[in-house]
């Protein structure tokens, strides 16, 4: 589906300001044109700008639906939907790939990610909007069922225990991203820009050399809360504000934290991860946000491929130390103190 751009420039969350570093006289810029569109694919608005030709954004589009196609849980034609259904599927090797992929970082996430939570996302009602809140016996009677350990997958062949179904919607974004720009990176281009609901990821810096800027949003409001500088990387953000309902002046939102089927209250409102690849940054968000800035902190120390920008429940924002030189803060933020997070 195909939306005009002038109906969706307020949802986006990209901002490209200049940025002031120069191209090495050895890079050959191939391609300077823009090509861009705005589709609505999984649940979502994306916004691609690519600087290649026609062929390669229609190349782009198809690749998205395509996995759209194959990831769907709610689609009777998905194959996860046939893998939850039946108990067992043969994947193709997308889906293959990204479950794989998933399971290792459900695994190195000590199952803060955990992608058989689908009974309880469905449970509160985030998959048809019909929200509810479960009682506690449910929850348990849901607990049992969520453990990613439980997946079986032998090459391309998947299997589910009874009553387990999984779901990639923490993932799916990041992974999607990646393939589109390893597609383009094969064919030549150096320049990509993807926004795909506000999880940006780019291909090369812009075509004059310079940094892209993209602005990570406010979980309270519309508006910025800073702007960080990127080269080939991934900006993510999984925040309580994507998805909610409120009950009895309560917020419940979709990230769920695996441990008790309930909405993750951890202290955080919204988690960015920024790296190189695209499907741990989606990952890392919904799991570094159902730990909490603590165990979040830690878990960064222990790693060296992404850095974070944590926003908390008391209005406290946290960056690695990494963006220390590429991070900007901006809104109500630009004037406040933020806290840097390091190693040592
Ligand atoms: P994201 O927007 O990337 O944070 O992903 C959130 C989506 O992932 C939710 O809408 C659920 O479908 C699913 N999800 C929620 N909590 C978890 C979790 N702890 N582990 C894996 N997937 C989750
Ligand atoms: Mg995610």
């Amino acid at each position: 589906m195909k939306i005009k751009r002038k109906y969706i420039a307020v949802l986006l969350v990209a901002t490209m300001l200049s940025g002031c570093a120069a191209r090495t006289a050895q890079d050959t810029v191939k391609y300077t044109e823009l090509y861009e569109s705005t589709i609505f694919a999984m649940d979502t608005v994306m916004d691609l700008q690519i600087y290649g030709e026609q062929s390669m954004l229609d190349e782009a589009e198809e690749l998205i639906f395509g996995l759209e196609r194959l990831l769907s849980v709610t689609n009777v034609n998905s194959e996860i939907y046939r893998l939850n259904h039946e108990g067992r599927a043969e994947l193709s090797d997308d889906t293959a790939k990204l479950l794989e992929q998933a399971l290792e970082l459900c695994e190195r996430t000590d199952g803060a990610l955990d992608i058989t939570i689908y009974p309880a996302v469905r449970a509160w009602g985030f998959t048809t909007g019909d929200y509810r809140v479960p009682d506690s016996g449910e929850l348990a009677e849901i607990l049992e069922n969520v453990d990613y350990t439980g997946v079986s997958l032998e090459g391309t062949s998947a299997a589910l225990p009874d009553g387990m179904e999984v779901d990639l919607g923490s993932v799916a974004k990041g992974y999607t991203s990646t393939s589109v720009l390893d597609m383009l990176r094969a064919k030549g281009v150096t320049s990509a820009l993807l926004n795909l609901g506000g999880n940006v990821h780019a291909l090369g810096s812009k075509p004059d050399g310079s940094v892209w800027r993209v602005g990570v949003r406010d979980p309270e409001s519309s508006e910025m809360i800073g702007a960080v500088e990127i080269r080939n990387e991934a900006v993510i953000t999984s925040g309580g504000y994507e998805r909610y309902f409120e009950q009895d002046g309560v917020t419940y939102w979709h990230i769920i934290d695996p441990s008790t089927a309930a909405p993750a209250r951890s202290g955080l409102v919204s988690v960015s991860i920024i790296s190189e690849n695209g499907t741990l940054a989606d990952a890392f968000s919904t799991a570094l946000f159902v730990m909490g800035l603590d165990d979040a902190a830690e878990f960064w120390r222990e790693s060296d491929d992404f850095e974070a920008i944590f926003v908390t429940e008391d209005d406290k924002l946290y960056i690695t130390e990494g963006l220390e030189d590429s991070f900007t803060p901006l809104g109500r933020f630009e004037d406040e103190r933020v806290e840097v997070l390091r190693r040592d």
